[in-house]
C-alpha cells in the first residue's frame, strides 16, 4: 500500500505533466471507485487549468482554475500512468512490476500539453473526489500535523501522546496524532529511535519524543529521495515499469537478523497489522 513518501513521488511524477495544464478530455470507465464518482465529474474538470498539485498526508490535491479542488487517493492498489505518446510511465511504483491490465484503467485524463494520465486500481480502494470553491474538505479536517513540517517535533508528539495509553505503535498510525505514517514507516522508526511498540503512547519521555520524531523526519525524508532517484532512473528506461528498492530494517523481517544485535526479528499482530521489531534493541 502507498505510503506518504510512495505518494509524494507520485506527486513528483505527475506534477510536470499535469500543474499548469488544462483538462482537455476526461474519460471515465465506470460510475465509481471506492465512492461513486462527483455528478459531471468530467465536465466540471474539462477546460480547467490544474493549477496546483500538493500533497496533504497521502492525499494529493489538484487545485483547479474554476477554484475547484481534486483531490486523489491511490488506496490499495491505485497507480497513476503517464503516457506521452511513447512509453508509459508509472511514477511511485511500489510492488513488484506488473504490467496494467488495462481494465482497470477507471480514470484517464487527457491533458492539454499532451500527456495522458491513466488511474488504474484493480481493487478500487483508491477515489477521487471534487470539492467546490469554498467548501469545506471534511475528510482532511481532522489530520494532525504533517510529519515533515515544523509544526511536527518531539514537543509536539510528546503533547499529542499526553495522556494516552494506547500503545504507541497505534497512537502512530492515528492520523490526528500526525498524518500520513503508515505501518511500515512507523515499525522503521520505531525501531530506529530504540522504541518498543508496546509501550504505552503517554509513557514516551522528553528524549524519546524528540528521538522519535526526528526519526520519523529523517526515514520519509530517505524514502522520498530513493524513490525520486528511482524515478529518474525509471524515466531513462523504455517503456519498463520501474519501483522502489526499499530496504527495510525490521518490516517484513521476521525471523531474520537484527542489523545491530543479530536476534531475531520479532513479528507481532497490534490492532490487526503486523508489527515488527527487535526485542533487544526496542525497549
Ligand atoms: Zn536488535
Amino acid at each position: 500500500m502507498p505510503e506518504l513518501p510512495e505518494v509524494e513521488t507520485v506527486r513528483a511524477g505527475l506534477s510536470p505533466h499535469m500543474e499548469g495544464a488544462r483538462f482537455e478530455r476526461v474519460t471515465l470507465g465506470r460510475p465509481d471507485l471506492r465512492f461513486p464518482f462527483a455528478e459531471n465529474f468530467a465536465g466540471r474538470l474539462e477546460g480547467a487549468t490544474l493549477t496546483r498539485l500538493s500533497r496533504r498526508a497521502k492525499f494529493l490535491m489538484a487545485e483547479l482554475s474554476s477554484g475547484e479542488t481534486l483531490i486523489m487517493h491511490l488506496g490499495m492498489s491505485g497507480r497513476f500512468t503517464i503516457d506521452e505518446g511513447g512509453a508509459a510511465l508509472t511514477p511511485g511504483e511500489f510492488t513488484h512490476p506488473q504490467a496494467t491490465n488495462p481494465k482497470h484503467d477507471h480514470v484517464i485524463f487527457d491533458m492539454s500539453r499532451g500527456a495522458r494520465v491513466v488511474f488504474n486500481d484493480p481493487r478500487r480502494f483508491g477515489f477521487m473526489e471534487l470539492f467546490a470553491k469554498g467548501e469545506a474538505i471534511e475528510r482532511l479536517a481532522h489530520l494532525g500535523p504533517e510529519p515533515l513540517s515544523n509544526e511536527f517535533n518531539g514537543p509536539a508528539l510528546r503533547a499529542a501522546f499526553k495522556g494516552k495509553k494506547s500503545k504507541v505503535k497505534s497512537a502512530l498510525l492515528d492520523q490526528r496524532n500526525v498524518s500520513g505514517l503508515g505501518n511500515i514507516y512507523v515499525c522503521e522508526a520505531l525501531y530506529r529511535a530504540g522504541i518498543s511498540p508496546t509501550r504505552a503512547a503517554g509513557r514516551l519521555s522528553v528524549a524519546e519524543s524528540e528521538t522519535l520524531a526526528g526519526h520519523i523526519k529523517v526515514i520519509l525524508r530517505e524514502a522520498i529521495a530513493s524513490g525520486g532517484s528511482t524515478l529518474r532512473d525509471f524515466a531513462g528506461a523504455s517503456g519498463e515499469l520501474g519501483y522502489f528498492q526499499h530496504s527495510f530494517d525490521v518490516y517484513g523481517r521476521e525471523g531474520e537478523p537484527c542489523n545491530n544485535c543479530a536476534a531475531p526479528i520479532t513479528r507481532l499482530v497490534q490492532s490487526a497489522r503486523s508489527t515488527f521489531y527487535c526485542k533487544t534493541c526496542q525497549g
